[in-house]
């Protein structure tokens, strides 16, 4: 299966056929998945977890409960992507739950992990392929309508871990955004429910191949 073939899969299903899509993808990618339940707000929520190597790990999250390909199941895609590479050091791969209501699924994750050494977190991604750094960002303004933003790095970072918050973009929206705009065609698409639109195959290993460089320099 592709990536964008993954995605529409993902798309086409629900929380709870997500959570296993993820689980079966991540045993084709010969890692062991580990199920890590949690409640918060009278909700049961699932997080779902690997790990290689031993000892202080970079976790690498995606939030797979949004209902969005770019918000974020797009964001999945490139995680399980970045796990068919190889490490040289402790790295998990954290699939949360529930990040739309407060980023609860990372502060279950949080609470029951002691070993982090970072957080490198994916969240709007799969279209395009450039790596933006919106870690620093607060608040978005669309027209009069201010965006607050958080994720679930924000959840590493008020807990004192290093974390960045990483998106992608079209090259031409990266430069807007570099350049100091909101780049308001793809960013609009979070928390629309949007589709596979404008996200490829390609972009997707693109991205993973951009965010592995990250992670290794982390
Ligand atoms: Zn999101």
């Amino acid at each position: 299966m592709n990536q964008k073939n993954l995605v529409e899969r993902l798309l086409e299903t629900n929380r709870e056929g997500r959570k296993q899509m993820i689980i079966e993808e991540i045993c084709r990618r010969g890692y062991t998945p580990k199920v890590q339940e949690f409640e918060a707000e009278g909700i049961i929520g699932y997080n779902v977890v690997a790990e290689t190597g031993k000892g202080k790990k970079a976790v690498v999250s995606a939030h797979y409960d949004g209902d969005g390909g770019y918000d974020n199941l797009g964001g999945v895609a490139i995680a399980l992507t970045l796990m068919e590479k190889p490490y040289d050091k402790p790295v998990a791969f954290l699939f949360s739950d529930l990040e739309e209501t407060g980023q609860h699924g990372a502060k279950a994750y949080i609470q029951q992990e002691k070993d982090i050494a970072n957080n490198v977190n994916i969240d709007g991604a799969g279209v395009g392929s450039e790596i933006v750094d919106v870690t620093d960002i607060k608040t978005l303004q669309f027209g009069d309508v201010e965006v607050r933003i958080r994720s679930d790095a924000t959840a590493f970072a008020e807990k004192g871990i290093p974390a960045k918050h990483y998106a992608t973009l079209p090259s031409a929206e990266a430069k807007q955004y570099r350049a100091g705009n909101i780049p308001m065609k793809t960013w609009s698409r979070v928390h629309n429910n949007d589709g596979v639109q404008g996200i490829t195959s390609m972009a997707i290993k693109k991205a993973a191949e951009n965010l592995y460089q990250i992670i290794r320099g982390e």
